[in-house]
């Protein structure tokens, strides 16, 4: 069943009421029981879920003064009272509940500002039931326009600045699953969600540092975000790269080491890629909403022609991702994989999808869980980053900005002093393992 947008204008309402009235004593005897409510904040999204014994009819609107969503379910009970302990964030203040003689339930969500609420159903799905999840989405306060704006005078004409003004490089960190979505778990108990968003933050600490560089975090918190949302946000960030952080699971414990995967064009490279995409994108199925009824637009796009660019971009990247994570551990795999994420499908955003490695191996999840370890890992993904950033400088960045052409006697050291530069950065982006240069190489000055 695909998601729902209830949002209902009064007239429709009063029409909905009506025949939710006429509906309950017939469905009378055969209640949906709702056993319990979880509750995600996040900065923009709130995100309730309720276990339901059974799919429920659901009528969802907003009131103001103050504000409030009322959830009405028909033919629907309580099996416990409302959680009353606070909810985490700054949206939701409280949960109340009527249960009507109509054999409706009536739940209220008591608001600290305005937010607009979706709502979908979810099938059961390995340790879950039906579901029924209400997003709700802090409504933008719009700001009063002035009326009318006095023409400006205009200014005397500005000389032109002649240094042209620079563009960050935009890297989207997504820390897989979230919320609802445990991902894989450890011998120990140590979950995905966990591990690869503490990962995602150390490797946006490190793009934070970097020169001309700039991390946007698709997810900050434990709540779940769809896998198309999660493209969404970084195209609307204008991502120049999309990595996906993940950890492997495997039914071997001797499973180990990282891997790095690009989206296949036809099928996954092998029968381990396919079987990681499948669990991988069975995600929506448990945080989110279900894929398969989106109509597969990206799809299409992607057997563009115009795609072939940011495809080899990914796989660039990749390449330069494992060679960094080669340097701190294992890799499972010495090539690239391909296969069918759904979230590496943007059709213009380079995206790589990392499994930093198997949580399932005793040893690895022991790591996986060290401070120590998760910022190797970032570091070794920031490493490669950079690597390939700096060999294919975007137009208008800070790195397509500082070239040296070398020239007779000079030596690396020198080049390095004369830029102020790390003289084993320099060597790093330039992929040169010792100080020897030739007159009329091209460095490039991190
Ligand atoms: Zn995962």
């Amino acid at each position: 069943m695909g998601p729902t947008i209830v949002d209902i204008p009064v007239t429709v309402r009063r029409i909905t009421c009506l025949l939710l009235l006429c509906l309950a004593p017939v469905l009378a005897f055969a209640s949906t029981q709702v056993h319990g409510v979880r509750v995600w904040p996040a900065a923009e999204k709130t995100r309730l879920v309720f276990d339901l014994s059974a799919p429920a009819q659901h009528r969802v609107f907003t009131l103001t003064n103050p504000h409030r969503i009322v959830i009405d379910l028909a033919n629907t009970r309580l099996a416990h009272s409302l959680p009353k302990r606070s909810f985490g964030g700054d949206l939701l203040r409280g949960l109340r509940s009527a249960d009507k003689s109509t054999g409706i339930l009536r739940v209220v969500l008591d608001l600290a500002h305005a937010a607009h609420p979706k709502s979908f159903l979810l099938k059961p799905y390995k340790n879950y039931g039906h579901r029924l999840v209400i997003d709700l989405t802090r409504t933008e306060i719009k700001k009063p326009q002035p009326k009318s704006v006095k023409p400006v005078k205009l200014v005397k004409k500005v000389t032109p600045v002649t240094t042209e003004k620079l563009r960050d490089i935009v890297i989207a960190i997504d820390a897989g699953h979230g919320g609802e979505d445990p991902g894989a778990i450890g011998p120990q108990g140590t979950q995905e969600k966990d591990v690869v968003l503490a990962i995602a933050r150390e490797l946006a600490r490190l793009v934070e540092r970097e020169p001309g560089m700039r991390p946007v975090m698709i997810r900050n918190g434990d709540y779940y975000v769809g896998l198309r949302e999660r493209i969404n946000e970084a195209r609307q960030h204008k991502a120049d790269l999309f990595i996906s952080i993940h950890a492997d699971a495997f039914t071997h414990p001797k499973a180990r080491g990282a891997s790095v995967y690009v989206l296949s064009g036809k099928g996954a490279s092998s029968e381990a890629a396919r079987y990681l995409a499948k669990k991988e994108n069975e995600s929506d199925l448990i945080g989110g909403v279900s894929l398969n009824d989106k109509g597969d637009l990206l799809a299409q796009v992607l057997l563009d022609l115009s795609q072939t660019s940011s495809r080899e971009a990914s796989l660039e990247t990749a390449e330069a991702i494992l060679a960094g994570l080669g340097k701190v551990g294992q890799v499972h795999n010495r090539n690239v994989q391909h296969a069918g994420f759904a979230v590496l499908k943007s059709p213009d955003v380079p995206s790589v999808l990392v499994e930093t490695a198997f949580i399932s191996n005793p040893q690895e999840e022991r790591k996986l869980r060290s401070r120590h370890h998760q910022r190797r890992l970032a570091k070794a993904m920031m490493d490669g980053i950079r690597r390939y950033f700096y060999r294919n400088p975007l137009p208008g960045t800070l790195l397509a900005q500082r070239r040296h052409i070398i020239s007779r006697g000079d030596t690396l050291s020198e080049v390095a002093q004369h830029y102020d530069v790390n003289l084993n950065q320099l060597r790093l982006v330039n992929g040169l393992e010792g100080d020897r240069i030739k007159v009329g190489d091209i460095l490039l000055i991190p």
